[in-house]
């Protein structure tokens, strides 16, 4: 299985180590191309204005859209779940693909960034210590999306068929237990 990991920019090469236990190929997604040639799509953590520059001037936007709605798994974290997300600080979205709305950096400046103990039921997860770096805010989710897990009130972690975004980053913690989710989706 060939997973993407779009290259654009931001914390894409810390997934490597973790797909890679997790034996299939990831393959770093910077142009149309190699959209084509993959099974799977991980958005990284980033900034999301810049990868969203990016993807308009590499003209990815509608082919990620068309394999998103043709059923390509794909996961958002952080940036990435920006990226997916249907409304970002009141307007319409990037890729507009998951009926959440976002509000970022609502948890405050880089410096606020933290962990917190998160449980997460779906993965058999009691005390999960989920990385925030300048996170957003999931403050609206629609139907048919799924929340798989709560920093106090705040939707962090949320599914709707085979769309993941989480609002934390699991690749900075050592275990694959996301990573074995994601690719079983
Ligand atoms: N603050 C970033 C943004 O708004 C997201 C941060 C991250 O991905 N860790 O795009």
């Amino acid at each position: 299985m060939r997973v993407g990991l779009l290259g654009l920019q931001g914390a894409f090469l810390d997934h490597i180590p973790h797909l890679e236990r997790c034996k299939v190929t990831p393959v770093v997604v910077r142009d149309v191309q190699s959209l084509a040639s993959i099974d799977r799509l991980i958005i990284p953590g980033g900034e999301s204005t810049v990868m969203a520059k990016f993807l308009r001037e590499f003209g990815m936007i509608e082919p990620l859209q068309e394999r998103i709605a043709s059923g390509m798994p794909v996961w958002g974290v952080c940036a990435g779940a920006i990226l997916l997300a249907g409304q970002i600080d009141g307007s319409r979205g990037i890729i507009d693909a998951l009926a959440i709305s976002v509000i970022r950096n609502a948890y405050g400046r880089q410096i606020a960034s933290d962990t917190h103990s998160i449980q997460i039921a779906l993965l058999g997860l009691k005390e999960y210590p989920a990385i925030f770096i300048r996170a957003p805010r999931i403050n609206c989710v629609g139907q048919g999306v799924t929340v798989h897990a709560s920093r106090d009130q705040d939707p962090v972690f949320v599914q709707k068929d085979r769309m993941l975004a989480s609002t934390f980053h699991p690749e900075l913690n050592a275990d694959d237990v996301f990573h074995r989710y994601f690719i079983s989706l």
